[in-house]
């Protein structure tokens, strides 16, 4: 296992967690200032600074990325929205492509119309095939680009609305289904990755008793991305109440080690969504605090 307490080499920030503070060029110049070599953001972050604007801060700062939030959101009310969700993920795909992301992140989607307040039925196996569905459009797409995709399951308090792929398990089932022979693609290690994989976020996957057998079956060319945060107790929100590293149950170690033993070597992403603490710090307090975590609780 890698020893991160003397340097944060391997620590990428989730953009997510400095949202509150800064735009996108901002924490791009503010982790590039403190030696942070990678970053994840998401796509709104990006569309308002501009994506040619970011690829160029990427470019002059030699950020790279460790991932690009998020695809998804497959499962729709009508044929048509189901449509809308496959051209947005085609979108995304392509964005990904120009900041040189190593993977899309995917959150599925959940009962359609759930996300907005309003389910339209309660057939989550439908929304299971819608899922599979989408996918597997989607990555035909991906594959052509030469854009991994990165399933990211999600605690099951997610499954109505955010995704119904709730476990390490469920996913792999999905990327065996889909992508059968791991067909490749190399990635930024010179590794062969598989066109469809998997993004194990310790927030979402900490608790299952599956989880190291999981990450052994997903091995190196399924591994695509690791996140990082806490589970803080109590929880008070169901989203917005992600701890920081060392804060909480998690044994993140643990589980680095697991994925670690299975060939994964690519960053740590710290992603904490954090409406009453981290959010409300100054955002150079918050990533002087994830370098220290990294080393002392990753
Ligand atoms: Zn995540």
């Amino acid at each position: 296992m890698r020893d991160f307490t003397t340097d944060h080499h391997w620590l990428s920030i989730n953009t997510a967690t400095v949202r509150a503070q800064w735009p996108l060029d901002r924490i791009i110049d503010e982790c590039a200032a403190r030696g942070i070599r990678a970053i994840s953001p998401w796509r709104d972050q990006v569309a308002a600074v501009g994506l040619e604007r970011v690829a160029q801060r990427l470019h002059a700062t030699g950020l790279q990325l460790s991932g690009y939030c998020r695809g998804g959101m497959f499962p729709g009310v009508d044929a048509a929205s189901r449509r809308a969700a496959l051209a947005d993920n085609r979108r995304a795909v392509d964005e990904a492509k120009t900041l040189n992301a190593p993977c899309l992140v995917l959150v599925v989607g959940g009962l359609p119309g759930a996300l907005a307040g309003t389910p339209v039925h309660k057939d989550i196996a439908a929304a299971r095939r819608d899922v599979h569905d989408g996918i597997a459009a989607t990555l035909e797409y991906a594959r052509d680009v030469g854009m991994p995709l990165a399933i990211e399951p999600l605690h099951p308090m997610y499954a109505a609305d955010r995704a119904c792929v709730n476990t390490l398990e469920q996913a792999l089932d999905l990327c065996d289904v889909l992508d059968p022979q791991r067909t490749g693609m190399l990635g930024a290690d010179g590794n062969e990755r598989a066109a469809l994989g998997v993004a194990v976020d310790v927030y979402h996957v900490w608790w299952d008793p599956k989880l190291e057998a999981q990450i052994a079956r997903a091995g190196r060319e399924r591994l695509l991305a690791l996140h990082v945060c806490d589970w803080l107790v109590p929880t008070r929100d169901l989203l917005n109440d992600r701890g920081m590293m060392g804060d909480g149950v998690i044994d993140i170690p643990r589980i680095r080690g697991w994925v670690e033993a299975a060939g994964f070597g690519g960053y740590s992403e710290v992603e904490i969504f954090s409406a009453e603490n981290w959010w409300k710090r100054d955002g150079g307090e918050v990533l002087d605090t994830c370098i220290a975590r990294h080393r002392s609780a990753v």
